[in-house]
């Protein structure tokens, strides 16, 4: 764990998440400020800052994380209209967090993929 990481300490328990699906290795809870209806975070417990990084280090991870996205997207309704499944990698992505992370999003349209430039 690390102790300066948001996102270790949700898995420790010590700041409060709404937790929406859980395995050995990995959580699901919702973003505080969700970008659309449904707006989940997949995260592994173990501490990587991003994807590059877990899956690099740990490929069972990398899989368990996949694995829990998708049972998060058909928990949450989402598989017949879609949904979308991002990681936001470094800074030209806009990375807040560096634990990494899937944002599981759907819920609505989603409009286009990317921002007009
Ligand atoms: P990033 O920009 O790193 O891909 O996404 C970080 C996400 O974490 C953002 O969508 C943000 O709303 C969410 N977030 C930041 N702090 C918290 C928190 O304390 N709890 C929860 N549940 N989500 C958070
Ligand atoms: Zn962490």
């Amino acid at each position: 764990m690390d102790n300066d990481c948001l996102f270790c300490r949700i898995v420790a328990g010590e700041i409060p998440a709404t937790v929406v699906h859980e395995t050995d290795t990995t959580l699901a809870f919702r973003d505080i400020d969700p970008k659309a209806p449904v707006h989940v975070l997949v995260i592994p417990k173990d501490h990587h800052p991003d994807v590059v990084a877990l899956a690099r280090d740990d490929p069972a991870g990398s899989a368990a994380l996949l694995a829990s996205a998708a049972a998060v997207a058909e928990a949450e309704g989402l598989l017949t209209d879609g949904f979308r499944l991002l990681f936001n990698t470094g800074g030209y992505a806009g990375q807040e967090v560096f634990h990494v992370h899937a944002h599981v999003v759907g819920g609505a349209p989603l409009g286009p993929m990317l921002a007009p430039r």
